[in-house]
């Protein structure tokens, strides 16, 4: 059984087999467009990944019409929903894993989002071809894999850089594992994952949908391999200097709550549902209002963000899930 050019485990995909259907969800054809992922794609006749394929192929990034999501009756399980389009006056059907809706335009022509407003995840996609124009690598000696270009929007980046030089003289070392990353090298992650991993992975966000898009999210480890993207680095020194200080430098641990986490995967904001305690967004200001500790920002110097002293404000500490 394939879908895309790569084999899926059986096992993900008879899970799907011979459910009933019913409707959900109709969806306005345009507002947000709904996109092909695969880079080529057979739509199934009926939403069963048994069902016979359509002789009509789908690439990349084919915009579907009259949209419609429905969901297999009978289960409670996050496996992932269908959706019902039509194309050349038939009715057709694709997983939603395959398939991912974006925004219009919602910055106005070539403009950068404002830092600290973006709203990005499931249920807020950026425009596909959403890419900062202000994007600088980060200095080389930061990054845990040598060679690696990591870059981030510039008052982003002059900040990650000042956060992990106060961390070193803490005794604390800092280091960059992923930044930016395009739309192509999310779709690419992602496609690459759900081939290997099935429908209803949790780990790689779609395209558009993933805050390393805005250029203001990293992931940073320290320096023991162990501990890198793994949940156990919350608990190390250095996951915890972050969790500490990183509002002070205008950094946010966005995807870190495991209570949202732990709920299904449609509420949960996370890239893909599971605690990334590694995982911080560069906020400005905002940040001490939103994360793990409220605090005073140090300035970024750069005329971006000036001094901003925001007070603690206790009432406003409860966790406040970003996506
Ligand atoms: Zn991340």
């Amino acid at each position: 059984m394939r879908i895309l050019s790569l084999p899926f485990p059986p096992n993900r995909l008879f899970c799907l087999l011979g459910l009933a259907v019913s409707p959900l969800l109709s969806l306005p054809a345009s507002a947000q467009d709904w996109i092909v992922l695969p880079d080529r794609v057979h739509p199934f006749k009926s939403p069963s990944t048994g069902a016979p394929k359509s002789d009509r192929a789908l690439a990349y990034p084919r915009a579907l019409q009259e949209v419609a999501r429905i969901r297999p009756t009978g289960r409670d399980g996050d496996e992932t929903d269908w959706l019902q389009f039509a194309f050349r006056g038939e009715d057709l059907f694709l997983p939603e894993a395959l398939v991912a809706q974006q925004a219009g335009d919602r910055t106005g022509e070539g403009r950068d989002l404002p830092i600290g407003g973006e709203q990005v995840g499931r249920d807020h996609p950026l425009p596909l071809d959403y890419e900062p124009s202000d994007l600088v690598p980060i200095a080389p000696r930061w990054n845990y894999h040598p060679g690696r270009k990591n870059q981030l929007r510039a008052e982003a980046a002059q900040m990650a850089e000042r956060m992990f030089e106060d961390a070193r003289r803490d005794g604390i070392e800092l280091r960059v594992v992923s930044a930016h990353r395009p739309e192509r090298v999310q779709r690419s992650l992602y496609l690459q994952k759900i081939a290997r991993a099935g429908l209803d992975q949790k780990v790689v966000a779609k395209p558009g949908q993933s805050e390393h898009q805005l250029g203001t999210a990293l992931d940073v480890c320290g320096l023991d391999p162990g501990t890198v993207l793994t949940a156990s680095f919350a608990e190390t020194p250095e996951g915890r200097w972050v969790k500490a200080n990183g509002a002070r430098y205008g950094f946010v641990r966005t995807y870190a709550d495991e209570a949202a986490a732990a709920r299904p995967r449609r509420l949960a904001g996370g890239e893909g549902g599971i605690p990334e305690p590694w995982h911080v967004r560069y906020m400005g200001a905002r940040a001490a209002r939103i994360p793990d500790r409220g605090g005073e920002m140090i300035s970024s110097g750069s005329g971006g963000s000036q001094t901003r002293r925001v007070p603690k404000e206790p009432g406003s500490r409860k966790k406040q899930r970003i996506e």
